[in-house]
């Protein structure tokens, strides 16, 4: 029985010592009601934490919470960017958790709901309080008529989301896609039930994701202080697009944390090209396809730069990436620790990211409309983007 050092998180809180390779840092987390203890799993699970110390942490605005720099998402856990294999998938969790990921994030609308319920799966062998989990309510299915954000609707999505996910609380609970619902309805009927369920102890802190960041504004703009605590953008801090920078100051004075999910830009970013069903206008999926080719010729593979790249902006807490084997978390772990090791990207590096950014110069910034029309525009609504 090895001793090995450790150093976890735990809601902010850091503990440092060492531990018997078979016991748990934290003794309380195979005991919650909804957990099946599995014993027989959890030094494999643990027995590798002396590898935590290498994945660095951020504080997520004010919420006392620390997630790691690299989040893992979960959207593919439901097939989002096709069939998986669900021990594949568990397994990926589980590893990214022993290679020091704390931050997992999913939704009742990935995969509708076999995202929730294979991380649910792997979720029972992990030590809950080291954990940070986040869900969403509101988002149900692919069509506009499939957002409900009423009091009742959110509040029975929490419930089943514990169910699915095994879990007596979420830590972090999500209004997902705002600009597809009603923002005054948010504002004034949505937020107020999740703040109902924290104080109940079903969810530790809310939060409001979407596409089009004037939607965080007009909410954040009308919310009372301390109603929202966190922010998930996608999609805009990334290779091809960084207009997230024009909203981090005002997200600062507002006091919430700032997730960004979509570095890849949900797979234009990868050698193997988007999803049929991505919604980037074709001049962007032709110079993302350009850039990829080009960055492959230099010898470089373009995910492993556009991850870099948004893994080095400091007031980001956690970059969120699609995941769904254990090859894929490595690779993600190794990119991040490779950037972060240093704040500069090394001068071959930065080469073919100023030859990079030159081939997205044209489409820089170029977006998909999302959601309804602001309550302040006039333009026409849109089908929802996959994830
Ligand atoms: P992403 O940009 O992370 O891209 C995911 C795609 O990249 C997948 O096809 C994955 O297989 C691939 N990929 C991952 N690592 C790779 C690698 N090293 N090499 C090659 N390909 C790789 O997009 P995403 O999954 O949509 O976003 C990440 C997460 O952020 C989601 O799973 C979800 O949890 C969250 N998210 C939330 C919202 C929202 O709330 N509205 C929107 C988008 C994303």
């Amino acid at each position: 029985m090895a001793i090995v050092r450790y150093n976890v998180h735990n809601n902010g809180r850091r503990h440092a010592g060492s531990v018997n390779t078979r016991q748990l840092p934290d003794g309380t987390a195979l005991t919650c009601a909804h957990r099946k203890p599995r014993p027989s799993l959890v030094p494999s699970i643990m027995g590798d934490i002396d590898a935590a110390l290498r994945m660095p942490m951020r504080p997520l605005g004010n919420t006392g919470l620390e997630v790691s720099v690299l989040g893992f998402g979960a959207s593919p856990l439901g097939g989002a960017f096709g069939a998986i294999n669900e021990a594949a998938g568990i397994d990926a969790v589980h590893h990214a958790f022993r290679r020091g990921i704390n931050f997992f994030d999913t939704s009742p609308y990935y995969g509708l709901t076999k995202s929730e319920t294979v991380l649910g799966r792997a979720l029972r062998d992990l030590p809950r309080s080291e954990v940070v989990l986040s869900t969403k309510v509101g988002r149900y299915g692919v069509d506009p008529r499939d957002f409900d954000f009423s009091a009742a609707r959110v509040t029975a999505s929490v419930a089943e989301s514990l169910e699915r996910l095994q879990v007596p609380y979420i830590d972090i609970i999500q209004c997902h896609d705002i600009e597809f619902g009603n923002l005054d309805q948010i504002v004034q009927e949505t937020l107020p039930a999740l703040a109902a369920l924290q104080s109940q102890g079903l969810v530790r802190h809310i939060g409001i994701t979407g596409l089009p960041l004037e939607a965080f504004h007009y909410v954040l703009d009308r919310a009372p202080p301390g109603s929202v605590d966190v922010v998930l953008s996608y999609c805009h801090y990334c290779l091809n697009d960084t207009t997230l920078l024009g909203s981090l100051p005002y997200f600062r004075t507002k006091g919430v944390g700032v997730i960004n999910a979509s570095p890849l830009s949900m797979g234009l970013l990868t050698r193997g090209g988007p999803p049929d069903w991505h919604p980037a206008p074709p001049p962007l999926r032709s110079a993302a396809a350009a850039a990829a080719d080009h960055a492959a010729a230099r010898g470089w593979d373009i995910s492993a730069l556009g991850l870099g790249f948004s893994l080095r902006q400091p007031d980001v807490s956690s970059t969120l990436v699609g995941m769904f084997t254990r090859e894929m978390v490595d690779e993600n772990i190794n990119t991040a620790l490779r950037v972060l090791g240093s704040t500069e990207a090394a001068a071959e590096e930065s080469q073919v990211l100023a030859e990079v950014a030159d081939i997205l110069a044209p489409v820089r910034n170029l977006t998909w409309p999302s959601g309804r029309p602001l309550p302040s525009q006039g333009q026409p609504g849109t089908q929802p983007a996959d994830a």
